[in-house]
């Protein structure tokens, strides 16, 4: 009887995009919230407290080949705020039969001999803004030029010496850390 109604929602429609809605029926709910990212390895916390977005927000327009000095851009997502991205996100980057996103926000990538290069990396990395991030370590994992890029996969170490996240701060880019949902724990404040 219900199979009727869940075939409308169509197969492709991503379950996290759902999961990540902030329930708003209680009062409160929006501090209940507020979450702490802490190291799944050694506990220790890489985030300050941090609430749920409704959905990653689109990238502020900025005119990086314009700017004085190369640097980030300005950030995806607001300071104190958190979101879930259901895309695939960064490295492995593999060839594919037509060119499509190699990290939301961005457009296509290809490779030296110009074949077209598609993300086959996780979903449902947490997305934050850089600066809310904690006594974390870049160790780069791919060729970037005055910052960080995502394509070569995790490039921020806790101080365990797990990698936890990955950095996209190249000037280019989306300027955003993804915690990789894999690798760190969200916890009461
Ligand atoms: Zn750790
Ligand atoms: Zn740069």
């Amino acid at each position: 009887m219900h199979d009727q109604r869940n075939q409308d929602q169509g197969p492709d429609k991503p379950e996290q995009r759902q999961a990540a809605l902030p329930a708003d029926i209680t009062d409160g709910a929006a501090e209940s919230e507020t979450v702490v990212f802490v190291c799944a390895t050694c506990g220790v916390p890489l985030t300050g407290p941090l609430t749920l977005l409704p959905g990653v927000p689109e990238a502020p327009y900025y005119a990086w080949w314009d700017a004085d000095e190369p640097g980030p851009s300005p950030a995806t997502v607001p300071s104190g705020c958190y979101a879930i991205e259901t895309e695939p996100y960064g490295g492995p980057l593999v060839v594919a039969q037509a060119p499509g996103p190699v990290m939301p926000r961005h457009g296509e990538h290809w490779n030296v001999e110009g074949k077209p290069l598609v993300s086959q990396g996780p979903r449902g990395n947490i997305v934050i803004n850089p600066g809310d991030a904690r006594g974390l370590r870049l160790q780069h994992a791919s060729p970037a030029c005055c910052g960080a890029t995502p394509d070569g996969g995790m490039n921020q170490l806790c101080a365990c010496g797990t990698l936890v996240a990955t950095l996209c701060s190249d000037c280019c880019l989306p300027y955003e850390l993804h915690l990789s949902a894999d690798h760190v724990r969200a916890v009461r404040p």
